[in-house]
Parts: C-alpha cells; sequence; structure tokens
C-alpha cells in the first residue's frame, strides 16, 4: 500500500469511529474553537492531574473528516501523557503542517508517529490546514484555562 493510501485510511478509520468522544469525567481543564471556513467547532476537555499528567482527555465536535480525525488523533496519542512531553509533541505536530517537518520524537511509537503523520496530507491544501490544526491549538487554550 503507497503511504498517501495508508495516511487516508487511518483519518478515514479516527473520522468514522472518533476515539475519546464525549466529556470525561472529572475533567478541570476544557476550551472550544470555531472555524467559521468549513463549519468545524471542537470542545476539548481534560483532567491534569497534581503530577502534570493529562489522566483523561476527550473531545465533542462536528465538522469535516480532516478536523474530527485530527481531534480524535490528538486524544489517542496524549491521553495518558505527561503535560511537557504533550506540549512538545503538539509543537511537533504544527511544525509539520507549517514547514513540512518530520514527526521525530522518541517519545512516541512508530505507530503514534505514523498515526499523526497521516494528517501532514494537508500541507498541500492551505484552507485545510485550519481544519487540522484546529484541535491542537484548543488543547494548548485548555491547558491554559482551568475550569
Ligand atoms: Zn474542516
Amino acid at each position: 500500500m503507497e503511504l498517501k493510501e495508508l495516511y487516508q485510511e487511518i483519518i478515514l478509520d479516527h473520522a468514522k469511529n472518533p476515539r475519546n468522544k464525549g466529556r470525561c469525567e472529572g475533567y478541570n481543564h476544557d476550551a472550544k474553537a470555531h472555524n467559521p471556513l468549513c463549519g468545524d467547532k471542537v470542545h476539548i476537555y481534560l483532567k491534569l492531574e497534581k503530577d502534570k499528567n493529562i489522566s483523561d482527555l476527550s473531545f465533542e465536535g462536528e465538522g469535516c473528516a480532516i478536523s474530527l480525525a485530527s481531534a480524535s488523533i490528538l486524544t489517542d496519542t496524549l491521553k495518558g501523557r505527561d503535560l511537557q512531553i504533550s506540549k512538545k509533541i503538539t509543537d511537533d505536530f504544527l511544525n509539520m503542517l507549517k514547514n513540512k517537518s518530520k514527526i521525530t520524537l522518541n517519545s512516541l511509537s512508530d505507530n503514534q508517529i505514523t498515526t499523526i503523520s497521516s494528517l501532514s496530507g494537508v500541507q498541500e491544501f492551505p484552507m485545510r490546514i485550519k481544519c487540522a490544526t484546529m484541535a491542537w491549538h484548543t488543547l494548548l487554550s485548555a491547558l491554559e484555562k482551568k475550569v
């Protein structure tokens, strides 16, 4: 299978069967965003523990396949992770879309790198980049904003 096809399959899978959808119990941070250009909406919920571990992470949202897949992949990748590492992964992801850099963090498994990289296809479509980055920017806002 070509890499492009694999990426498309991953995105469709996450868009059709989003992981961690809904409000996670006992969340203490949240933020939402709206992309009027595409009609995408996302609301991120997370539970940040005293030891700075993101013990739970979920989202509610509607919109295009890219925006749903991106939010689902975000929760799947960062749930249960340390706050600083999560921020690093987010920076790396945003950099990948902006500067076409590769994801190389050693805190991610090969499988997780492939999953995150599936969204790199939108690099060629400036209108869609916002669809892919919105959930990740919203996560950063949520981390700054206590309930
Ligand atoms: Zn969209």
